[in-house]
């Protein structure tokens, strides 16, 4: 989608700070990082919301959790973990309408958030 800054990042037109690309899949580091590791996990097919998508995209979304959990563990987090996020539209405070799961490490994250 031409307007949309993750498929832009995506495509290389706005820099990002990649650590892991294939055909599906694209993951780079969180511009503001709320933790030591945060970093976000897209897919390249660009679907706004969680709530958007469908059961042909179960196997893209698992995909996405599993990446995230690959890329925590080589970034030092396997044996303490983290937290794997989607925020979903208004309520869930989504500021880019492209689904990403957060990944975040590196320390003790609190719940429930604000
Ligand atoms: P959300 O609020 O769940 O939609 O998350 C969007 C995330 O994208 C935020 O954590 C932002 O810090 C992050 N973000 C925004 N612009 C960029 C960018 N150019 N490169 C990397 N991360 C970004
Ligand atoms: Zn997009």
């Amino acid at each position: 989608m031409s307007d949309c800054l993750f498929c832009k990042i995506i495509a290389g037109e706005i820099p990002g700070k990649k650590i892991y690309e294939d055909d599906e899949i694209y993951a780079f580091h969180d511009i503001s990082p709320q933790a030591p590791v945060h970093f976000l996990v897209v897919p390249k097919k660009h679907i706004p919301t969680l709530m958007d998508a469908s059961l042909d995209d179960a196997a893209l979304l698992g995909r996405l959790v599993h990446k995230g959990q690959e890329l925590l563990a080589s970034l030092g987090c396997a044996q303490k973990g983290g937290r794997f996020v989607f925020n979903c539209k208004e309520d869930g405070m989504q500021t880019v309408p492209h689904i990403h799961l957060h990944v975040l490490g590196g320390r003790t994250l609190l719940w429930p958030p604000g």
